[in-house]
């Protein structure tokens, strides 16, 4: 398909779409707080909910950031940048789900505090609230036998960072319904998106093609070459905006090692576990890369 099919088809499965109103998103972390900021800015209430008081204030922090650069660049006034952050719900409870008519799982990247939390999600939700998980690697299907409607659970992978990346992929596990499929194809477009609908399957679409990258450069470094010149060469002559290293400190590197870990036990022979032993090491040594201020890079 080319990219204008791409548009149309998702349009014409949007249009089918459940129209929503009200979102909330699961984790104020890297990847939560972007998708927050996201749905305020397109006019959506987002409860941004998360378990570490000091993640929300941190999401909150990050949004004002966001806004008032766009509010320099002329692109905003003040008013909108008023509006666009009261629309931001900061919250520590279940209970501020209630209203919501998708709630996006943005947490930690391992299976079973996913399911815990989905499972959990299920029971503070209305009837019809479609569940959707920002996994980047983990089977949706596998994820959906914490919950009790499958039908109403899919996935809804955003890149890094939200506001940015145009690329939403929309996972159909083997539960969901077609309903759901139309419902996140339709949030994704009114977040200003372009979706794709993928099958199931460990990695999905982009980290299947991103991670034999990934492996393919902690490889190399493991045959002494240096990262920092591999970065150089991929982003100065090469092209690309940024290189692997910078981008596993902007990815973070407890999320890679996470990820890593499912797509090694998923594709055991095509990604071998112990090409991620690099990652795993600055995983270990808890060098997670910029949220935490050391990874390849130091950040001051
Ligand atoms: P992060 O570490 O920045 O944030 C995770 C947040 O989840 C933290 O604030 C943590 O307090 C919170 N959390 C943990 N348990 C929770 C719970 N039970 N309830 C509510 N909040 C909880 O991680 P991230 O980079 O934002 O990644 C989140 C998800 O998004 C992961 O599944 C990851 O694979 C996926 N993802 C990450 C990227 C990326 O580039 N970082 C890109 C796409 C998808």
């Amino acid at each position: 398909l080319n990219d204008q099919n791409l548009k149309q088809q998702a349009k014409k499965i949007a249009k089918q779409g459940k129209d929503v109103q009200h979102l909330a998103v699961l984790g104020a972390g890297i990847m939560g707080g972007g998708i927050a900021y996201q749905g305020a800015s397109n006019q959506l209430t987002t409860v941004m909910k998360d378990i570490n008081p000091g993640a929300l204030k941190l999401g909150m922090r990050e949004a004002n950031k966001l806004l008032n650069k766009q509010l320099e660049r002329g692109r905003i006034d003040g008013q909108t940048l008023g509006e666009t952050l009261i629309n931001i719900i900061p919250s520590l409870h279940y209970g501020s789900l209630s209203n919501a008519d998708v709630v996006i799982e943005a947490v930690v990247e391992h299976p079973k505090v996913k399911a815990q939390v989905l499972a959990e999600t299920e029971q503070h939700v209305s009837q019809d609230c479609v569940l959707a998980s920002n996994t980047s690697t983990i089977p949706i299907s596998l994820l959906s036998r914490s919950l009790t409607n499958p039908e109403r659970f899919c996935g809804m992978h955003f890149f890094n960072p939200v506001h940015r990346m145009p690329l939403v992929e929309v996972i159909r596990g083997d539960q969901t319904s077609e309903e759901t499929i139309n419902t996140v194809v339709a949030l994704a477009s009114k977040m200003g998106k372009s979706a794709v609908v993928v099958n199931d399957c460990p990695g999905f679409f982009v980290n299947r093609v991103l991670f034999p990258y990934f492996f393919g450069f902690t490889y190399l470094i493991a045959k002494g070459v240096d990262f920092a010149q591999i970065d150089k060469v991929m982003e100065g002559q090469f092209g690309w905006p940024m290189g692997p290293a910078y981008l596993l400190d902007v990815v973070g590197i407890d999320t890679a090692h996470h990820a890593g870990e499912v797509m090694a036990q998923g594709y055991p022979t095509r990604m071998a576990k112990q090409q991620t032993d690099c990652i795993d090491i600055f995983y270990q040594a808890q060098r997670f890369g910029q949220k935490n201020g050391e990874g390849f890079y130091h950040y001051g």
